[in-house]
C-alpha cells in the first residue's frame, strides 16, 4: 500500500514537472509574432495534395520573415481556429471559407490552392452513375466543391440527388468505407480518391474538369484584421505561394520529398493524384466565382453568398504574378 503511495507521488510529481516545462515552453513561445525577431504568419492546413503550395513555400525566412504552418485534422477544427484568430490564414474549402465570411468573419481569399485535382470514385461493381440509385455515397461535407461535383454527376446522369444517400464522412474514413462496401463511392480532396484506386477498391467515374469545367476547391484565406496590419507580409506571403505552386507544378523529385513530409502516402498514390491536379494558375477570377455562387444557391446551401469584391482580393497575387 505505501508503496503504491509512493509510486502515486511520485507520477503526481513527474506530471507536475511536465507541466511545468511545458508552461515553460510556452512561455517561451508566446512573444507573440515577432517572439524571435522575425514576424510570424500561422496558417492551418489539412494534409492533402490541394495544399501543396503551402508545404514549398520557402525563403520567407532569409527576408525576416517566419511561417509557421498549422496541421488540423478536421475542417471544423481548422474552421474554429481560423475563426477565433488563432491562426491568421488558412488553406480551406472555398465553401467553409464563404459560410465564415456570411456569418461576420472577415476573410479575404488572396488565392487559390489548386486547380482541378477531385475525382469522383465508385467500388468496382457500379457501372454507371444510374447505378448509384439507393446507394450510398460520402462527401466530406455539404459545404463542399465534392458536394457540386457529385450534385453535377448526378444531375447530367439524370438521378435525383435525393435518389442516392449522401453522408458526411471524415476524409481518411472514405477509403476504408469503400473497401468494406459501407459505401458505393465517395469524392474528397486528394490524396483519399487516389488511394482507393491504387488499391483496387475503386476506380474513377469522372474527374472534376468532365462536370464542371474550372471548378474552385480550395483557397488561401487570411483575416482581414492580419492583411490589413501586415500588408507587406501579406505581399511576401503570396509571393512565395505562387512561386512554390510553381514549384509543386512540376510535380517532380523534389516536389514529391516535399509533399512526402506533409502527407502520408506511396509513391503510387501521390503520383496518381499529382496527376489529376495543377498548380500554376492560383488566381480565382469572377466567372468562376459567380458559376461556383450559383450553384450554392441551386443547391440550397445558401441564399446570398459573398460578393465576389468583398470576399476576394487579387491585388497582391497580381502584383505577384507581375513580379515573376
Ligand atoms: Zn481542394
Amino acid at each position: 500500500m505505501k508503496r503504491m503511495k509512493n509510486q502515486s507521488l511520485m507520477a503526481l510529481l513527474l506530471v507536475i514537472s511536465l507541466l511545468v516545462l511545458s508552461a515553460c515552453g510556452a512561455g517561451g513561445e508566446s512573444h507573440g509574432s515577432e517572439g524571435n525577431g522575425k514576424k510570424k504568419i500561422r496558417i492551418g492546413y489539412l494534409p492533402i495534395t490541394h495544399a501543396a503550395p503551402l508545404y514549398l513555400e520557402q525563403g520567407l525566412e532569409k527576408e525576416g520573415y517566419e511561417i509557421e504552418l498549422v496541421k488540423f485534422g478536421s475542417w471544423p477544427d481548422l474552421m474554429d481556429a481560423l475563426n477565433t484568430g488563432h491562426i491568421d490564414g488558412a488553406s480551406v474549402l472555398v465553401q467553409l471559407a464563404m459560410r465564415a465570411k456570411e456569418q461576420g468573419i472577415d476573410l479575404k481569399t488572396v488565392a487559390l490552392g489548386h486547380k482541378d485535382g477531385n475525382v469522383l470514385v465508385a467500388g468496382q461493381d457500379i457501372e454507371d452513375v444510374t447505378d448509384l440509385r439507393g446507394q450510398s455515397y460520402a462527401i466530406p461535407s455539404r459545404f463542399s466543391s465534392h458536394n457540386i461535383l457529385l450534385y453535377e454527376m448526378l444531375k447530367q446522369a439524370g438521378v435525383g440527388y435525393d435518389e442516392v444517400n449522401v453522408i458526411e464522412l471524415a476524409p481518411p474514413e472514405m477509403p476504408v468505407a469503400l473497401a468494406e462496401g459501407r459505401i458505393s463511392g465517395y469524392v474528397v480532396a486528394e490524396p483519399f480518391g487516389a488511394s482507393s484506386v491504387a488499391a483496387g477498391h475503386g476506380k474513377v467515374l469522372f474527374q472534376s474538369d468532365e462536370l464542371w469545367p474550372n471548378s474552385v476547391c480550395c483557397v488561401l484565406v487570411l483575416r482581414q484584421e492580419w492583411i490589413d496590419s501586415n500588408p507587406e507580409l501579406t505581399q511576401k506571403v503570396v509571393q512565395k505561394y505562387v512561386e512554390a505552386g510553381l514549384l509543386a507544378e512540376h510535380k517532380d523529385d523534389h516536389a514529391k520529398a516535399v509533399l512526402g513530409n506533409f502527407l502520408n502516402v506511396n509513391e503510387e498514390v501521390l503520383d496518381l493524384s499529382l496527376g489529376w491536379i495543377h498548380y500554376d494558375d492560383l488566381v480565382l477570377d469572377e466567372e468562376s466565382y459567380r458559376k461556383l455562387s450559383e450553384y450554392l444557391v441551386e443547391m440550397g446551401l445558401t441564399e446570398n453568398p459573398p460578393a465576389y469584391e468583398d470576399f476576394v482580393d487579387n491585388t497582391f497575387i497580381e502584383r505577384a504574378l507581375q513580379s515573376l
